[in-house]
C-alpha cells in the first residue's frame, strides 16, 4: 500500500485548510411578507416562491 513519507507538516495541513471555512449565509427579505429568506430559497413563513403561494399557510 502506497503510504506518505513524511508527516504532514503543521504548516502544510493549515495551508490545505486555508480553504474550509465556512461562509455565512445569504439572506434576503422575502417580497411577499418581508422575513428574511434565503435566496433561490422557499419562504418559510408564507410559503410563498417566484410571487405565486406554493405551499398553503394553514393545512389542516
Ligand atoms: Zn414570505
Amino acid at each position: 500500500m502506497a503510504v506518505p513519507k513524511r508527516k504532514t507538516s503543521p504548516s502544510k495541513r493549515n495551508m490545505r485548510r486555508s480553504h474550509h471555512a465556512l461562509v455565512p449565509a445569504a439572506f434576503q427579505e422575502c417580497p411577499n411578507c418581508g422575513e428574511l429568506k434565503q435566496p433561490h430559497h422557499l419562504c418559510n413563513a408564507c410559503g410563498h416562491y417566484n410571487g405565486r403561494e406554493v405551499i398553503a399557510e394553514n393545512q389542516a
